[in-house]
């Protein structure tokens, strides 16, 4: 059987990008998430170009659910743990505390739920590779970032006490910190559908990266040989060159 990689959040954006990466890498890949029509037709696209796809409808959340996927599945080579988001850009001062659990749940023990099930696949492929899609968030606070920004540092921290925890294990972990990716549904999410406001994240901005940037980078990463282990890659549009850096034309 092929070597099989899952990737969570894979009914949109960097998820998506992410899955025709892996499957065009050669990968059997199995698309999580919540919406079954998206990864339904994710699939289609993929099977018309070859590819070995498993469809599994699935809330990162629900620990009981993760718990039957992960039994579910026969063979788990490669985990992309990609689902998340923001909810809002409040001051702390201002933030609601159901934004912030949100965020945590999906964020954090999303990553937690996933990887904890899938970790003896992982170890019995012999060569296992579990990435998590943190972000920029996860490695330096902003104003307006207050929960996402805790959310992801939670979601660093997983990884890097998991490299310790698991070292000795034939199992590689690999963070991948993007910052600004123009992806089609993220900032709309984030601002609960304000296009305005979802556009102006990106306003004057040249070339924020794409979803199929970090995608190749993922794909890039967990093609390596097994004992190389990109710890931490940071990735970010040439026109942002730290969080608060960004060139905004006209
Ligand atoms: P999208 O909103 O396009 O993708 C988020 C994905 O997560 C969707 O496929 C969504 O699918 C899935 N998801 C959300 N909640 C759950 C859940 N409870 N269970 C299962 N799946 C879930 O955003 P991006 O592609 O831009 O973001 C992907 C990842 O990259 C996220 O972790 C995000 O935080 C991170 N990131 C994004 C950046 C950006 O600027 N866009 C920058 C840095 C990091 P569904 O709704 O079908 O469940």
């Amino acid at each position: 059987m092929s070597r099989t990689a899952v990737v969570t959040g894979a009914s949109s954006g960097i998820g998506a990008a992410t899955a025709r990466r892996l499957a065009e890498a050669g990968y059997r890949v199995v698309l999580a998430a919540r919406r079954a029509d998206r990864i339904e037709s994710l699939a289609a696209e993929l099977r018309g170009r070859g590819a070995d796809v498993v469809v599994q409808p699935l809330d990162v959340t629900d620990r009981a659910a993760v718990e039957a996927f992960a039994a579910s599945l026969d063979r788990v080579d490669v985990l992309v743990n990609n689902a998340g988001g923001a909810i809002g850009a409040d001051y702390v001062e201002q933030a609601g505390p159901d934004d912030w659990r949100a965020m945590y749940d999906v964020n954090v023990l999303g990553v937690l739920n996933v990887t904890q099930t899938l970790l003896p696949a992982l170890r019995t492929s012999g060569d296992g590779t579990v990435v998590v899609v943190s972000s920029t968030a996860g490695h330096g606070a902003y104003e307006g970032g207050g929960g996402y920004v805790a959310a992801k540092h939670g979601a660093h921290a997983i990884a890097a006490t998991l490299r310790l925890e698991l070292c000795g294990d034939p199992i590689r972990v690999i963070e991948i910190a993007p910052g600004m990716v123009r992806t089609d549904e993220f900032a709309l999410n984030r601002f609960g559908g304000d296009e305005s406001r979802a556009a102006a994240v990106y306003q004057g901005v040249a070339e924020p990266l794409t979803a199929d940037d970090v995608a190749d980078t993922i794909a890039w990463a967990v093609t390596r040989p097994s004992h190389v282990n990109i710890d931490l890659l940071v990735v970010r549009p040439r026109a942002q060159a730290a969080q608060h850096k960004v060139h905004r034309e006209g």
